[in-house]
Order: C-alpha cells, then structure tokens, then sequence
C-alpha cells in the first residue's frame, strides 16, 4: 500500500485529488472537523500538538498493520496541528481500494488506533470570550520522508520560570493523621500549641531535699519522701525538709532543693554543709506557658519534634501525607548494576540515585524498566497493571530529549499529562520535561547521572516540597572558596560545588565535570552554584548564588 502522511500547521486543502491508480475502485475520504463545543463549553477553536516524527512514524505504523487484514492500495493522511477554529478540517484521511469494503473497514479502525496511539494531543481549547481566532504560525509541513524530530511547540523555560512554574503548578497533598511512629520526617500541617504549662509543676532537677527558700534553719527535721511518682503536695514550715529525687514535684512553692552531695545526714535529720545559689528547680511553665505554640505548621519531625509531641500526648498529629513515586528507567544500552555491561551497555545508577535522594522524603517507591519504543512501552505499562492514578510523582528517566527514540514526553501524554515545559535553557539539564495530571506530577529527567541529580535538586525538590506543603529549595548567596574555571556558556549553569561554612559564611570550592555524564563529583557535591549564562570564569571570593542540596546534606 502506498501512504503518504502530513502534519501541517495551514488548513486542510478543500479538494484533494486520488492518487493516480489504474486499478482503484473505491476512493474514500473522510474529514474530521473541530466541533464548537468541548466538555459542554461552547469553544471558538481547538490546539492540537503533536510529537512530529514519532506521530508521522506511528500513522504510517497503524496504516501498515491494518493493511494486512484489509488490503488497501494506497492512503493519503493529513493531520494539522496549531490552532484550528471550529468547523475546520483537523484531519482528512484518503484511502483507495479495490472495492468499497476494504476501504471502509481500513478507515475504521484507523480511526479508532489514531485516538490511543498517536502522539498527537489536544493543547487547549479556545473560548469562545478570546473572540478572534488568530491562526497560529504554520509550523512547518512533516512528511515521513524530512528528518529531524520536532514538537509542534518546545517550551523553552529559564530556569526562574521552570522553577516559578514548578511552584504555581504543584499543590499540597491533603493532610492525614498518623500514629506518631509513623510520623518521623514528614511535614506538621497544624501548628501545636502547648495544652499546659511545661513542666506542668514545679520539679526538683537534683537528688536532695527541698526546703523553703529562704530557710535560714541548721539542721532539719526530714518530714516526707517523694520520689519521681509521687504527687504529695504539703505546705512546709521553716525547719523542715522533704527528701526528693530528679523529677519530683515538690510539695509546694517557693522552695529551694539542697544536692544531698551538701548535707550531712543523721537518722531522720540534716544539716547543711554547704550552701549554694541555685534552687535545682525547674518552675511550672518554664519551658512553655500553656496556649504559646510548640510546633509551627511546616516544621519537618524530627526526632525531637516527635518527642516533645509525645511529651504533650499528641499521638495523631496531622501531617503530610506519604507519598507514592514511580520511577521508569529507559534505554536499551540500560543493564542491572549486578551485570557485566556488554559492549555499549551501561549499568542502570539512576535507579539508586533516585531511591537515596529519596530518602530524604517519606515515600514508597517503586521503579520499573521500559523497552526503547513507544509502542512497547506503553505495552509493558499496562502489563505492570500498576494502579497509575494513584501515583503522586512519576518520574521517567532518559528518553527525555528529542532523540529519533525519546519518547517521554508522548509517553507522558499518553498517560494524561498536559507538559508545561519539555525544555530548560539550562547546562546540565536542559532536556527537562515537566507535567501534570490534576494532582498528578511527572518529570521527564535527562538520563546523565548528572543532570539527574541537578534536576532532581531544583525541580523535583521544588515539587516534592510543594506536595509535602514545605518551602521550596532557594537560593542563597555565598562565596567561592576557588577559581571556578568556567567557559561563557549561552545557558545558564548549575554547577556542582562543596558547600562549607566557615566564619559562619558559606563558602563554595566548584567541584570538576566536564559533561552530564560526569558522576565523581555526585558524591562530594551538596551545593549548586548558579552561573549566569556568558559568564565565564568566576574569581575566588566572588559572591555567588547557591542552592544547598537538602538531600546531601541530610536536613
Ligand atoms: P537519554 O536521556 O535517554 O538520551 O540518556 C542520556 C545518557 O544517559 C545516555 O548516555 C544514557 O545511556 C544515560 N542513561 C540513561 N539512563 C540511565 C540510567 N538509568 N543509568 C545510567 N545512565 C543512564
Ligand atoms: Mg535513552
């Protein structure tokens, strides 16, 4: 069967002539208009995107396999991309048989495979308030036969913008309540204040004797002994003393408690053999008055934050909920790290990468490997049978750029994501792809280690903390503690550093890479340190932009 296929951003000519075949019966064509309504809204036109060079791939792809069972002679497919106003031709598909009946079948079912498998996607549609339908630029006409893939429209973001995008397009994940043991490293989404003054009483911090403050007396006569349990108020008299211990609530106000290591003791009585200054105890409300807050929404549990919880029985505190990440590794050269690479093979480290940076977030992860082909991918995505919708975060390493196999971003969309951006002016890292479903984020992460971990830091982190309801990574200023030997680059730069404080000022030693594929420096580097893009080599002492890699430094 012969087939010729077209994406175009101009209208879909009126008249379309049949290809010249002696032996055709049958010409059939057909034409799908953009309708004036979507979703029940009146709309003045439709956007349609499309992955170039793979949809030209997989129109052709369709149109062979079904000519297997019904055979066609030739076929003629037109699809326009761009903004089309309502009532014109989206798609016009011509097909020529022997006979009616092939034809008709054919364009059946191709219509029906052209809705699930090809990645070309409504953008947006156009209200009809917008008025005018200004048609967008014409991108190019794409037949099979040009090379080179494209997007009808890369968004290319600045790094301020992908990270601004990252902010306003993520939001926090409702809040749950769980058992405190569970708790540990997620976000408080409530501020606790304290129910009671903290120590709710006044408490001995010694082993000794209380007695009145101001008691003059030499010796004194031992009327009662506390010990930590014990709840025994009584007023004392001058003369008298009440035998406690560490944590004891003493009996009364206005007390004062002598170290045993300071008293002679006879029988029932003692005597003072040294007197100090301090009162060895801890007042009611010291710590904290009843009512003042404890822990602000936002603050990370940590084991101190969860013990004073405790301290005040908050045992189901409301927090951040745990998130669930999917991770798919791509690429065929791609083998387990307990294997011995054949030539042109390379072991999988971005599955661990992404596990350990991970770990910072409490998260259930679970990755997956995918075949290099769009069309087997999405296959083995449904043979996982994973429960896709409840995924918070997925991540898809590789495949993101724009490659004759990279296939992230259809893949994404495949999957329902609407893509922010597929591109950052950024080094490392500019085949970054952002998406989102409803609450649902993606990320199509270049597949160098290196611009992995560089992404992962400004973009998932931002995303993670937003979910999370934390704040988002930002930048600080510091210092270059060396010369960072740099080339004017046209993107900007991330650039891998050691970050170490000293006088209290942050400073930054740049660590050596060369390419995305660089992975020595992953494990000194806990700070990126941002380099205007056509800057160039950067002095020692020169003041500097910095983002510390919350991850790498464990906070
Ligand atoms: P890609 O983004 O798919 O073009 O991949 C860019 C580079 O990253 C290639 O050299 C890949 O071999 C490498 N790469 C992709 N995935 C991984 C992985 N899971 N572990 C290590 N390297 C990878
Ligand atoms: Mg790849």
């Amino acid at each position: 069967m012969e087939i010729e296929v077209q994406l175009t951003g101009s209208p879909i000519a009126a008249k379309i002539s049949p290809p010249r075949l002696a032996a055709h019966g049958a010409w059939l064509e057909f034409r799908g208009a953009v309708r004036d309504e979507e979703k029940g809204e009146k709309i003045s036109g439709l956007e349609y995107e499309a992955y170039l060079e793979m949809a030209v791939r997989e129109i052709r792809r369709i149109l062979e396999s079904l000519a297997v069972n019904h055979p066609c002679l030739a076929a003629k497919v037109i699809h326009r991309v761009g903004i089309i106003p309502a009532g014109e031709a989206a798609i016009y598909v011509g097909i020529a048989s022997r006979h009616r009946a092939e034809a008709i079948a054919l364009l059946g079912e191709f219509m029906n495979h052209l809705k699930q498998g090809v990645p070309i996607w409504k953008r947006r549609s156009i209200a009809v308030e917008v008025g005018r339908v200004t048609p967008c630029a014409p991108v190019e006409a794409h037949t099979a036969a040009s090379g080179g893939q494209r997007t009808a429209r890369p968004t290319l973001k600045s790094l301020d913008e992908a990270m601004a995008e990252i902010n306003s397009r993520c939001h926090p994940l409702p809040a749950v309540r769980v058992p405190l043991v569970e708790a540990i490293g997620r976000l408080l989404r409530e501020t606790v204040c304290a129910p009671e003054d903290l120590p709710p009483v006044d408490r001995s911090t010694r082993d000794g004797y209380a007695i009145l403050k101001d008691d003059a007396s030499d010796t004194f006569q031992i009327v009662d002994t506390l010990h930590a349990a014990d709840w025994k108020p009584r007023q004392l008299k001058p003369g008298e003393a009440v035998r406690v211990a560490t944590g004891s609530s003493l009996p009364c106000e206005n007390l004062r408690v002598v170290m045993q290591e300071n008293v002679e003791r006879t029988d029932d009585k003692i005597r003072i053999v040294r007197r100090e200054t301090a009162t060895n105890i801890s007042l009611r409300g010291e710590d904290l008055r009843a009512g003042e807050p404890l822990l602000h929404a936002g603050s990370k549990l940590n084991a101190g934050a969860l013990a004073i919880l405790a301290t005040v029985g908050r045992v189901n505190p409301l927090v951040s909920p745990r998130l669930r990440v999917l991770h798919f590794t791509t690429g065929d050269e791609i083998v387990p790290p307990d294997q011995k690479p054949k030539p042109g093979q390379i072991r999988d480290s971005n599955s661990i990468l992404i596990r350990g940076l991970l770990q910072n977030y409490p998260c259930d992860v679970t990755q997956k490997h995918l075949p290099e082909d769009f069309e087997a991918a999405r296959r083995k995505i449904s043979a996982f049978r994973l429960p896709l919708s409840a995924f918070d975060l997925l991540l898809v390493s590789g495949g993101a750029s724009v490659g004759e196999k990279d296939f992230t971003r259809p893949l994404l969309e495949w999957l329902g994501f609407e893509i922010v951006f597929n591109q950052i002016n950024l080094r490392p890292g500019r085949p970054l792809i952002f998406g989102v479903n409803g609450n649902q984020i993606a990320f199509g992460l270049p597949g160098n280690p290196l611009s992995h971990f560089v992404c992962f830091h400004f973009a998932v982190a931002a995303a993670l903390a937003r979910l999370t309801g934390s704040k988002s990574p930002a930048f600080l200023r510091g210092q270059l503690a060396e010369k960072l030997d740099d080339k004017p680059c046209p993107r900007e730069t991330l650039w891998p550093a050691r970050l170490e404080w000293n006088d209290a000022a942050p400073q930054l030693r740049p660590l050596a890479w060369a390419s995305s594929g660089d992975i020595t420096c992953l494990t000194a580097a806990n700070a990126l340190v941002r380099v205007p893009a056509n800057t160039g080599p950067l002095e020692q002492f020169a003041e500097v932009d910095f983002l510390p890699l919350t991850a790498m430094l464990g906070g």
